[in-house]
This record gives C-alpha cells, sequence and structure tokens, in this order.
C-alpha cells in the first residue's frame, strides 16, 4: 500500500501560489485577497460604493490584526499605520499612488511576519482565550476559503494530474492520503471530470452536501484530514461532523446550523496541541495504523514546522523497517540546491530514524 502525506506546499503549488504557505497563513491576506475592483463615474472619480467595498474587503485583515494586538504589543501599534495607509490609498487611487502604497504596506506585513500563525495561536491556547482563538480560526478559514474559490479551483490541475497518475484505476485499499491542509482542493478535484474520483473522511460525519450530490462513495479513497478542514462543520453538543459544501463563500462563517439540535456550527480547524480537541488524536491514530502497514511513502510539499514536529513524529513512530519514504519539496530562488538537500534529508531521517530519498523536483514534476 502507497501512502501520500499532504503539506501546503502542495496546495500553494497547485493552486498556482495562490492558497497561503504555512508561514504566509493570514499575513498574505492583505496581498491575495482585498484587491477590490474600482468602478469610476463619467469624470474618473471612484465611486464612493466601491471605497465601501473595499473598507469590507479589508476589514476580515484588520479583525486579524486586533486579535493578534492583544498578544503583540509591535502589531497593536503598526494596525493604526496600515488602516490610515488603507484610507490614503482608497482616498488617492491613481495608479502611481497605488503602486507606491502598496510597496510601504508590503514591507509592514513582512515586518509582521516574524510571528508565525502556529506561533500566536500556541500563545492564545496558552491563555485560555477562546473568543481570540475562535476569532484567528474564523480569519484562516475567511483566507483559505477565498484563496480556494478565486484562483483555486480553477487553475487546481496538479492535483487533477496526482489523482489521474497515482489513484484513479487503484483500489481504495491499494492508496491512501494524509493531509495537512485546511483547503479542500485535492477531494475536489475530480467531481466534474470524467474519470470521477470521490474520496471519504472516516468521520462520525452525517454527508449533507455528498447525499444531496448523489456521489458514490463506495469506492472513494479514504483521506485522514490531521488539522481539519474548511467545510467540516462541528455541532458541539451532538459532536457530530456535518460535511458542508465545499464551494463555499467566507461570509457563511457561523450561519450554518446542526440538523438535529439547531446549536450553531463552526468549521473544523484544529491548531496543534488543541487539547480540547478529540478529533485530532482519534485520527492521529488511524492515520498512525496505516502507516504502519505502508510499503511507500510520499511526503509532498510539507516543511515539518517545529510547531508539527511532536505530532508528526508521533505519526510516524511504528513505520516500518522496510518501507521506502520519499520528501518532495523544491528549493527558492535565495536557497541552493546541496543546502536544502542535506537540509531537508537530515530533518527528515533524524525524525523518522530511518533514511529518507529527497526529491527537490517539485509537486509538478512529480505528477508529469
Ligand atoms: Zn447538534
Amino acid at each position: 500500500m502507497e501512502i501520500f502525506i499532504f503539506g501546503a506546499g502542495a496546495s500553494h503549488a497547485a493552486s498556482n501560489k495562490n492558497i497561503p504557505l504555512g508561514a504566509d497563513l493570514c499575513w498574505d491576506y492583505a496581498n491575495t485577497c482585498c484587491g477590490p475592483i474600482f468602478e469610476r463615474d463619467n469624470y474618473g472619480n471612484i465611486l464612493s460604493s466601491s471605497i465601501e467595498e473595499a473598507n469590507k474587503l479589508f476589514e476580515p485583515f484588520i479583525r486579524f490584526l486586533l486579535i493578534l494586538g492583544n498578544y503583540y504589543p509591535y502589531v497593536k501599534k503598526e494596525i493604526v499605520k496600515i488602516e490610515e495607509a488603507n484610507k490614503m490609498a482608497l482616498q488617492y487611487l491613481p495608479p502611481p499612488t497605488l503602486a507606491k502604497y502598496s510597496g510601504n504596506y508590503s514591507d509592514w506585513i513582512k515586518e509582521g511576519k516574524k510571528y508565525c500563525v502556529d506561533e500566536f495561536i500556541t500563545k492564545i491556547i496558552d491563555s485560555n482565550n477562546y473568543d481570540d482563538l475562535e476569532g484567528i480560526k474564523r480569519f484562516i478559514f475567511e483566507h483559505i476559503v477565498e484563496t480556494s474559490n478565486y484562483w483555486g479551483y480553477q487553475s487546481n490541475n496538479l492535483y487533477e494530474k496526482f489523482v489521474d497518475k497515482y489513484i484513479y484505476g487503484k483500489k481504495p485499499e491499494e492508496v491512501k492520503v494524509i493531509s495537512f491542509n485546511f483547503d479542500t482542493l485535492l477531494e475536489y478535484s475530480k467531481v466534474h471530470s470524467k474519470k470521477k474520483t470521490f474520496f471519504k473522511y472516516h468521520l462520525n460525519e452525517t454527508f449533507n452536501f455528498i447525499d444531496e450530490h448523489g456521489f458514490d462513495l463506495s469506492n472513494a479513497y479514504t483521506i485522514y484530514k490531521l488539522h481539519g478542514s474548511v467545510h467540516w462543520w462541528c455541532c458541539p453538543d451532538c459532536q457530530i461532523v456535518h460535511i458542508n459544501s465545499p464551494f463555499l463563500d467566507k461570509d457563511v462563517y457561523g450561519s450554518f446550523s446542526c440538523d438535529k439540535c439547531k446549536t450553531s456550527m463552526t468549521p473544523m480547524i484544529l491548531a496543534p496541541r488543541e487539547a480540547s480537541n478529540k478529533l485530532l488524536p482519534r485520527l492521529l491514530d488511524k492515520a498512525k495504523k496505516e502507516l504502519e502497514k505502508a510499503r511507500k511513502i510520499y511526503i509532498i510539499g510539507y516543511s515539518l514546522p517545529k510547531y508539527d514536529k511532536e505530532e508528526f513524529t508521533c505519526l510516524c513512530e511504528n513505520i516500518s523497517e522496510n518501507t521506502e519514504i520519499t520528501i518532495i519539496d523544491v528549493f527558492g530562488e535565495n536557497e541552493s540546491f546541496a543546502s536544502k538537500y542535506t537540509e531537508i534529508k537530515d530533518k527528515y531521517s533524524d525524525i523518522l530514524k530511518k533514511k529518507v530519498n529527497v526529491d527537490l523536483g517539485g509537486f509538478e514534476k512529480f505528477v508529469l
């Protein structure tokens, strides 16, 4: 049996770089999700309705920064500057000003990005502020859904090619997938194509979406999404996961309630170390058992961040001695092939306690 493990790098490549990498999650929202279309009157002035619309697009990002400001005083100071820059850009919108503004603005984002999402989520969990945690999860949901909708599904051909090459035609017990991603690009990549291929999650789920669309899941392939998914909505009272449509609008957050008890539901976005969540250890356990049986394991676009290290070590601790493991990754413009190769080989060999193959050709070449 073969197992494919996916990290954010795979979705990033599959969505034409719009789904954020782990380090860009939340921060990249301002660049990828706030680009308004400005309508002008006959004199070339921007309509005030357009400016309102632009502010509405920007509002979630400010909401995110305000939460972050509770934990990092530096961010609090920056919010005023960012808000001012945004207002200024909206007032004087001839293109040169906007370009200038974008440059400054990107610098602020770069500065702020020294706080990565896993780090501040850990801080929020440690402070027991569940309103803030919910606020950040909502923002992650909005970021992933927005980048999936506008660019992801349209340019998602790498996952399609992946399914064609490595999944289609095999028996479901011959190939399994483990994913750390919140987006649904992989699972729904072949739903509208001739070679229909479906995936199932093995949760205590109710199939709202899948029933409605008449999908036949008897031959579906298993995917374990260890950090949840933007379209898994959980009823806190019934502890049932409802599978929503994957084609969501970001504004739907909080607008669904449980069929059974009418309690309001939120998407299952599982933070690392989130002790309150019962689903994570259960999914981890199932995925771990699959890995013990694997003959070949491919790890694609997963950077193995330090906050995942404990979880990943636990996941892989019983992999058989004879299992062949290949890491598929890329090296960036400013990196050397040799040093990236050694870095990845050492990092994984250290955790997995065995030899690994490293392929730096990236996801795109892997599915060719
Ligand atoms: Zn319920």
